[in-house]
């Protein structure tokens, strides 16, 4: 009964969140493929160099942030799978706290692309948050700046062009190396360094295991390919782990 129980890694891609109606911005439907100028603002170089990009951006950030997305099926798996007692760790591709909002161990969660929850300014990286720079926005500033430097303000994302935070991925990749069961829910795999996570668990001697609508280039690698939708895929699967693992 001693034994040590295997820690169990999920990484989460934009496809557990779209049953919460948080749109796929690069998928076939997605928001960019129709409406290429909403890419500009969450691209660092146009957010960095135009000041109307970023009062574009703040506006919309400001009219969406009202349409909070409630957690689904596939989040509350995970929450029953983190109380079942098994060792967890959630690395999320997804800046939407929806993983936090369902009930998971806040530190339990490493959001390999940032959140929207918090704002960073570009030149002293000071983080403040995100509902005290919408109020600014609310009364008036089009463009918040740093209230410490002066800075550009932007939301704590990983915007395209722009690199993940290396202490977080550092962190994602010790868990990949530890785990003993690797998922992976709703994810392309094919943008890199997140995609060599899976390679990198499947080659410390991990079962792959992929929930995914379309094929993925680990799909060969992993020990079970499921394709059904992930709010109820995702439900069966935990509890069929914390049978295994009890
Ligand atoms: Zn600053």
């Amino acid at each position: 009964m001693n034994a040590k129980r295997p820690l169990i890694a999920v990484l989460t891609g934009a496809g557990i969140s779209t049953d919460s109606g948080i749109p796929d911005y690069r998928g076939p439907q997605g928001l960019w493929r129709k409406d290429p100028s909403a890419e500009e603002l969450v691209t660092i170089g146009p957010y960095r160099d135009d000041t109307k990009v970023r009062a574009r951006a703040w506006r919309m950030r400001l009219e969406t942030a009202g349409l909070a997305a409630e957690p689904n099926a596939g989040h509350r798996a995970l929450v029953d799978l983190e109380r079942s007692g098994l060792p967890l760790r959630v690395l999320t591709q997804n800046i939407d706290g929806l993983h936090q909002r369902a009930g998971l161990t806040a530190r339990k969660v490493l959001e390999l692309h940032g959140n929207v929850r918090e704002t960073q300014c570009l030149s002293c990286r000071v983080v403040g948050s995100m509902a005290q720079a919408l109020a600014r926005v609310e009364a008036g500033e089009p463009d918040p700046a740093c209230r410490e430097c002066g800075g550009i303000l932007k939301p704590r994302i990983v915007m395209f062009g722009e690199n993940l935070d290396q202490e977080v991925l550092g962190q994602a990749d010790s868990v990949a190396r530890a785990c003993e069961v690797f998922v992976a829910v709703g994810t392309s795999l094919q943008v890199f360094p997140v995609a060599g996570l899976p390679y990198n668990a499947v080659r410390s001697g991990a079962k792959l295991i992929i929930v995914n609508a379309e094929e993925t280039p680990y799909d060969a690698a992993a020990a079970e390919v499921i394709r059904e939708p992930i709010s109820r895929a995702l439900p069966r699967l935990v509890r069929r782990l914390v049978l295994e693992g009890a």
